[in-house]
């Protein structure tokens, strides 16, 4: 056993501190599977995790990141054998479990995804968490019965990780997408992505009524507050809102009204203990309906020494579309 690289966080007397390390192979925490680590990413968790600014981190020390690729090096896992390429993302991966911004990490086999046949190990994190969020959101609109056909899709966040693959996967699918943002200045970008139209987001952000003037028959949202509240308010009778994300805050200053009087459903999404078939349900879908040639548009790469630097600026709406981190 030796040393690999890290980002490692502590908390001492003096609050947290967050710095690239050498990490002793001897204090991975238990797992039946051991990976060298690819690439991660950054997801908005990791800013909050590395800034300190929300509870993320339930350990100390703690491997920040919450998702990554990599290759099996050993395994006691019947499903897994060494060279195997395997995706993570959440179960408590840089929250309670030694993390992803590391050369190697050790976890359960039971949280790990096969590499989907079509895609690169790097084309997986390009999507990442956020990718794989939105993902499951398009999938629970479908669910509750959304089609292209109901009518036009709002996106809110809409420059951001998960705002930005639920465009290209929405427009892939023939939806008329309104991406809501707060950057007017990247509308071209969000026009590449496939939005069909691009609203100031300040259209949804003030304090609303409990119903408004129908204008889409669902949406994706990963800001909530108001945000959200006035997406709901703004839907079409029948329609549905997949709700995912806090981005402008955890309130929810809404009415029933959208719910009893025309039928609004809400839909939680949740990535992080999403149990295993939907993952792979998810990732297989990402395979046919995320152009690859759009993911590379709204994706950058940094390095694992750029995170302690890069991750913080995702919390103040400061990175557009997604960060891959190259590990190994
Ligand atoms: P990003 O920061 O990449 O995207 C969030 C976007 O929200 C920003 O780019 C910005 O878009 C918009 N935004 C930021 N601040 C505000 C604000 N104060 N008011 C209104 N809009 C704002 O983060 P991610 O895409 O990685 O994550 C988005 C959200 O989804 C986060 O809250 C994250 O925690 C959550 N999430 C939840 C998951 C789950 O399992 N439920 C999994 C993954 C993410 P623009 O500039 O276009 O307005």
């Amino acid at each position: 056993m030796g040393t690999f690289k890290a980002i490692v966080i502590e908390k001492g007397e003096a609050g947290q501190t967050v710095a690239l390390k050498d990490f002793d192979e001897k204090d991975l925490m238990d797992g039946d599977v051991t990976v060298r680590v690819e690439y991660s990413t950054i997801n908005y968790k990791d800013g909050l995790a590395i800034s300190g600014k929300a509870p993320v981190v339930r350990r100390f020390p703690m491997i920040g990141g919450i998702d990554f690729v990599g290759t099996v090096e050993s395994s006691s896992h019947p499903q897994w054998k060494p060279g195997d390429k395997v995706i993570l993302n959440g179960w408590g991966l840089g929250e309670t479990h030694l993390g992803a911004y590391a050369e190697k990490a050790r976890v359960k086999g039971d949280w790990l995804v096969a590499l989907p046949a079509s895609m690169s190990p790097r084309e997986t994190m390009a999507i990442g968490t956020a990718g794989y969020t939105a993902m499951l959101a398009v999938i629970a609109l479908e669910r509750a019965g959304m089609s292209p056909e109901r009518g036009p899709v709002v996106v809110t966040g809409a420059a951001g990780g998960v705002g930005s693959v639920a465009i290209a996967i929405l427009s892939w699918l023939r939806y008329h997408v309104i991406a809501s943002t707060g950057r007017m200045q990247e509308a071209d970008y969000l026009k590449k992505l496939g939005a069909a139209e691009v609203i100031d987001r300040a259209e949804l952000s003030g304090p609303g009524k409990p119903l408004a003037k129908e204008r889409w028959a669902g949406g994706i949202d990963s800001v909530g507050s108001t945000t959200l509240a006035n997406v709901l308010a703004m839907t079409r009778y029948g329609g549905a809102v997949a709700a995912c994300g806090l981005a402008a805050g955890m309130d929810l200053p809404a009415s029933v009204a959208p719910f009893i009087l025309r039928g609004v459903s809400l839909l939680g999404i949740d990535s992080v203990m999403c149990p295993k078939p939907r993952r792979e349900e998810a990732w297989k879908r990402l395979e046919t309906d995320l152009d690859p040639a759009k993911l590379q548009a709204l994706t950058t790469e940094i390095g694992l020494s750029d995170v302690i630097e890069t991750a913080p600026k995702i919390l103040s709406g400061g990175i557009r579309g997604r960060i891959v981190v190259k590990v190994g």
